[in-house]
């Protein structure tokens, strides 16, 4: 379980983060929804101590992230993030992208971890680009090997901070569909995202984020379909 309480960050005078309390539970699919500049990114941040905080606590699994005593790389293990941009290797091909952090962090044996990437490439159906090179990736490939290598570390939680966001429209459905996959599978997901339809479809709860706080956060149909906040009904109408 994830929990956040009274969250408040500010970049020099600028106060971002103002107050969040936020609890996800295991299994849970939250979407965050909002505009540019809202916080998402930093709040998302914050959970797995790449960011400092102002105040407030975060607790994964009751472990404080932020106090001096916590192994924050022994926490990441267990929060997978993917990110808008690729950052894949660009030398390395999509195996040993992927075997590279079982190796290095937890010192597997090299024969276990292409074994083990090989099995979460299939998982992300890119068993046939094993030997493949980022480059030789579409934009929706890179995506899946980004979730493969978050997933090869075998993370309870998963982060995705706009992950379809700078894919061409005919690549989107495809990483879509691997997190709506993970979904089922019964992980739990915090997913920054501009996919109303799918925050819809494929969450159990939607928060809309409006200058650094949730302005409003329930069930994914009813903040979508039926807001409650006069903010959010105008927000979904700008983007959908
Ligand atoms: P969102 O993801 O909702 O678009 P962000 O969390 O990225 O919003 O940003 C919230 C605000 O914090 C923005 O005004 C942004 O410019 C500012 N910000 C984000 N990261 C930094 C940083 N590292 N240094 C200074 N300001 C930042
Ligand atoms: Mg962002």
């Amino acid at each position: 379980m994830i929990e956040i309480k009274n969250l408040q960050k500010s970049f020099g005078q600028h106060h971002v983060i103002k107050g969040i309390d936020l609890t996800i539970d295991k299994g849970e699919v939250l979407c965050l929804i909002g505009g540019s500049g809202s916080g998402k990114s930093t709040m998302l941040q914050c959970i797995n101590g790449l960011h400092s905080i102002d105040d407030g606590k975060v607790l994964v699994d009751e472990i404080d992230v932020f106090d001096k005593a916590t192994d924050l790389n022994k926490l990441r293990e267990k929060i997978g993030i993917v990110f808008q941009q690729y950052n894949a290797f660009p030398h390395l091909s999509a195996i040993e992208n992927v075997a590279l952090s079982p190796r290095v962090v937890k010192g597997m044996k090299r024969k276990d971890t292409l074994d083990l990437a090989a099995k979460h490439l299939e998982h992300v159906g890119l068993g046939d680009k094993l030997n493949h090179y980022p480059s030789q990736l579409s934009g929706g490939q890179q995506q899946r090997l980004a979730i493969a290598r978050a997933l090869a570390m075998e993370p309870e939680y998963m982060l995705f901070d706009e992950v379809t966001s700078a894919l061409d429209p005919e690549l989107v459905g495809e990483v879509l569909d691997t997190m709506r996959m993970l979904k089922d599978e019964g992980m739990t997901m915090i997913i920054v995202t501009h996919e109303i339809p799918f925050a819809r479809e494929a969450s159990d709860r939607v928060a809309f984020f409006d200058q650094g706080k949730i302005c409003e956060i329930g069930d994914a149909r009813q903040v979508i379909n039926d807001p409650r906040e006069l903010r959010t009904r105008q927000f979904l109408e700008r983007v959908l």
